[in-house]
């Protein structure tokens, strides 16, 4: 294949990178990483269009391949810029500068100014370096769901590394065959297919990534209390089945814990509903301090809670500190201190349950049955409640 045919179909996958991450942003204004990405798409194109123009007339060294191999890098570095962005890193554009310098630099070595292949070799490491830096970093990512979408762009940008590493160590170690800037060898025809390859499917690697960021994004919010931040109704039904399922097959014990703000409507009769949703704000982040990390909590009413508890452990000392921390943690409006209380009821799921809202109906029973005994209290269902069962035998 002829170099210029290379260099056009090169510029066009640029040209295509650049618009539709563009395109992409556009459509979703708070992913900025795609705005790197496009910058990348428009750095590889401005290479290509300086190489099309040293091609039709005699172009001063530092312009091509100088500057040429600069917007070349840094297309690949503004690919690991945006990686960093969408992690939530700097996306250091210092160091682009600092590397455009360097490689610029370079390009006044009389080496430089000898082969095609002497330039390959000096820039091999600066690119191979950036590759895996972008593998690196996102292999570094804690294994969750986004995880997956990375892999696709860590496989093209460690097989870009390797061809190019792959060309580079033959020529610095075999007989470098003559590769010119116009040559149409399959050695220089096989580089511009891979930088061609690399470009298209980075590209898609890309997308790939903000559409999975965006669909777990609106699954977390359709699972999330916007008020409270805590998990609403609809990931209870969920959660508390797999974690029912879990604890049927291990025997683990599982408890929930419900809790309703005492005296509520007063609060919101006489300071207004904004008041109202603050006091709410206020009790699930003084709740949050007293309960552990891994305890799941969701809002399941206007100011009704309930809490996971999975394992062994003290639910009536949890719930216990729960209720005192709150009824501690006045909360502050307009200078005026109001203290806020909360009911509570704890229950476990019993060996002969057959669904995991029976748990959840005997913690509310005992709820009603704290509210009933004068409120600000915790009861547990089969200790201060007793099943009607035993009662009556009682
Ligand atoms: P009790 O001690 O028996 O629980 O008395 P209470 O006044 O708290 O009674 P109840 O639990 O029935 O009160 C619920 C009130 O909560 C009624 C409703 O107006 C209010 N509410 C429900 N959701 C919201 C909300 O999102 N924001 C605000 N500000 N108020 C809410
Ligand atoms: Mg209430
Ligand atoms: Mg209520």
């Amino acid at each position: 294949m002829d170099s210029f045919t290379l260099v056009i179909v090169s510029a066009l996958a640029s040209t295509i990178m650049a618009v539709t991450m563009y395109l992409l942003h556009r459509a979703s204004r708070r992913t900025p990483c795609l705005l790197d990405w496009s910058a990348a798409g428009l750095s590889f194109l401005c290479s290509n269009l300086i190489a099309l123009l040293a091609m039709h007339s005699q172009l001063p060294f530092v312009l091509a391949p100088g500057i040429a191999n600069v917007f070349y890098v840094g297309g690949h570095y503004l690919i690991l810029a945006g990686v960093r962005r969408h992690l939530g890193l700097r996306p250091r554009y210092d160091w682009l500068a600092a590397l455009a310098v360097v490689i610029l630099l370079l390009h006044a070595t009389e080496f430089a100014h000898g082969a095609v292949g002497h330039r390959l070799m000096l820039l091999t490491p600066f690119v191979a370096a950036i590759n895996a830096a972008v593998v690196w970093t996102l292999r570094r990512q804690p294994d969750d769901a986004a995880r997956g979408s990375y892999l696709p762009l860590m496989v093209v940008e460690a097989a870009f590394m390797a061809q190019l590493s792959v060309r580079a160590l033959y020529l610095a170690l075999g007989q470098p065959p003559l590769l010119t800037f116009m040559g149409n060898q399959i050695w220089q025809t096989a580089g511009s297919l891979a930088v061609l390859a690399f470009l298209s499917l980075a590209n898609m690697c890309c997308a790939l990534i903000v559409i999975r960021h965006q669909e777990l994004a609106l699954r977390s919010a359709s699972l999330t209390d916007s008020l409270t931040g805590w998990l609403n109704r609809r990931a209870l039904l969920d959660m508390a089945e797999r974690e029912f399922q879990r604890h049927r097959r291990s025997a683990e014990a599982l408890h929930f814990l419900t809790f309703d703000i005492d005296h509520f409507k007063p609060i919101n009769d006489q300071h207004g509903h904004a008041v109202g949703d603050a006091a709410i704000r206020h009790v699930t982040t003084v709740a949050a301090q007293a309960l552990r990390g891994y305890d799941a909590r969701f809002r399941i009413g206007g100011e009704e809670f309930a809490v996971l508890i999975t394992g062994e452990g003290e639910v009536r000392q949890i719930g216990e500190r729960l209720r005192a921390l709150i009824e501690h943690s006045p909360m502050v409006i307009d200078g005026q201190r109001l203290t806020l209380t909360v009911s509570l009821g704890v229950a476990a799921c019993l060996a002969d349950d057959l669904q995991w809202d029976e748990a959840l109906r005997r913690a509310d029973q005992a709820l009603y049955h704290a509210k009933r005994r004068g409120r600000n209290r915790l009861s547990v269902y089969g200790e201060d409640l007793l099943p009607p069962a035993v009662a009556r035998q009682a």
